[in-house]
């Protein structure tokens, strides 16, 4: 279909940009999903105020405690930023499941979270990282977190005048790993069901857990009922697996023909798990947790365990045998109870292994 007719306003700047902005106007940035909606006269603006050449919003840079990316920043200039990907690892792996490489060279960060389709990638990565959204309007800006601005099918808290000028994504912590998965559509690869986790580790307990989900129900949440099932516990595979079966336990559970409530709210909980499971291989440091110091880890990688997650996966009488045989005098160290305390390390009870690693330090 053709659209209806509108007047193209081509802005200078974001203060003529919102100069311009009324009830019937529309910004056009990468045009890739506002086109589609025009074509099919889904959207009838009288205007149309094209932003998409303001390098004023198109940067990434250093904010300290977070990076700041401007609204007009593609999604592959977002993938390919060296500053994304070792700032906030999170937005350039999952940024580069957007669409298609056209997609991603076209489409930016601002129109993708204005246009706020429940399918979209951004906004659980958004929700899950801390962002914070930076909006300029007439009386000025203001900040609204990632939390409060996706309100809704298709709806934000941006009033009608207000434009995105740029998104604060805290850093990375060092102690924190994060990864975004999903389920695609296969045509468009938008999300079916869509999973971000980032996730501090601290003594091998997780904590600041957040978990973020999109293309469940009519906007991207943050699913706090699946955070509290692991806030503060240890990242083994049981934990896991309650906080999965904890998720996506909403009222409002998005059905089409591609995917029914039934089965979505299915893949959600397969996708925490998946998501979870994934941020958790990426605690490689066994020295991070406490009890495993580099003699034990040391041991542990020699034997191909380099992972929290492949620890946890071991059994009690795996981890004796590895570290019984990377150094015999690990076994005359107390073996009646080793057992049994292996078996205490193996779900998670580091204190225990922190006392033979002390025990050690003086003799191996
Ligand atoms: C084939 C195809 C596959 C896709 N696959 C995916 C996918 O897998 N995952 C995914 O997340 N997305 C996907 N998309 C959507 C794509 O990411 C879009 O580029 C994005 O949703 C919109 O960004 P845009 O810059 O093109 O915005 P536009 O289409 O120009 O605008 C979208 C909306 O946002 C408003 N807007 C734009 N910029 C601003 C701003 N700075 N402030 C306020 N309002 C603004 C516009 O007025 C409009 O209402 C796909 C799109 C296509 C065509």
């Amino acid at each position: 279909m053709i659209p209806t007719s509108f007047e193209y306003k081509k802005a200078t700047s974001v203060e003529q940009a919102i100069w311009w902005m009324d009830e019937d106007a529309k910004i056009l940035a990468g045009g890739h999903s506002l086109i589609p909606t025009l074509k099919l006269r889904l959207s009838q603006p009288a205007t149309l105020i094209d932003i998409s050449k303001l390098a004023e919003l198109r940067f990434i840079k250093d904010g300290g405690d977070s990076i700041i990316i401007g609204a007009n920043s593609t999604h592959h200039d977002i993938v390919d930023s060296p500053l994304v990907q070792s700032a906030t690892p999170m937005l350039s792996q999952g940024g580069e499941m957007i669409g298609d490489i056209q997609v991603r060279n076209k489409g930016t960060l601002g129109g993708s979270i204005a246009h706020a389709d429940p399918a979209a990638d951004w906004p659980a990565m958004l929700i899950a990282s801390g962002a914070t959204i930076r909006v300029q309007g007439r009386d000025g800006q203001r900040d609204i977190s990632a939390d409060d601005f996706f309100t809704g099918f298709f709806e934000t808290a941006l009033a009608k005048d207000e434009i995105i000028i740029e998104v604060h994504v805290p850093k990375q912590g060092a102690n924190a790993s994060s990864v975004y998965v999903k389920f695609p559509q296969p045509a468009s690869r938008f999300a079916i069901v869509g999973v971000a986790a980032v996730i501090t580790h601290e003594n091998g307990t997780c904590s600041n857990v957040n978990i973020a989900l999109n293309g469940v129900s009519g906007n991207a949440f943050r699913d706090t009922a699946a955070q509290a099932a692991l806030e503060g516990k240890a990242y083994t595979a049981a934990n896991i697996e309650a906080a999965a079966a904890a998720s996506a336990e909403v009222d409002d559970i998005l059905s089409d023909p591609f995917a029914s409530e039934k089965y979505r709210k299915h893949l959600a909980k397969v996708y925490v798990k998946r998501a979870l499971f994934a941020a958790n291989n990426q605690v490689d440091d066994l020295t991070k947790v406490e009890g495993i110091g580099p003699k034990i880890a040391e041991a542990l990688n020699a034997a191909g365990i380099k992972s929290y997650a492949q620890l946890a996966g071991k059994s009690a009488g795996d981890i004796k045998d590895i570290i019984t045989a990377a150094n015999n005098r690990f076994a005359s160290h107390n073996p009646g109870t080793w057992p049994a305390q292996a078996k205490l390390a193996a779900e998670g009870k580091w204190d225990v292994l922190k006392k033979w690693q002390d025990e050690l330090d003086g003799g191996v």
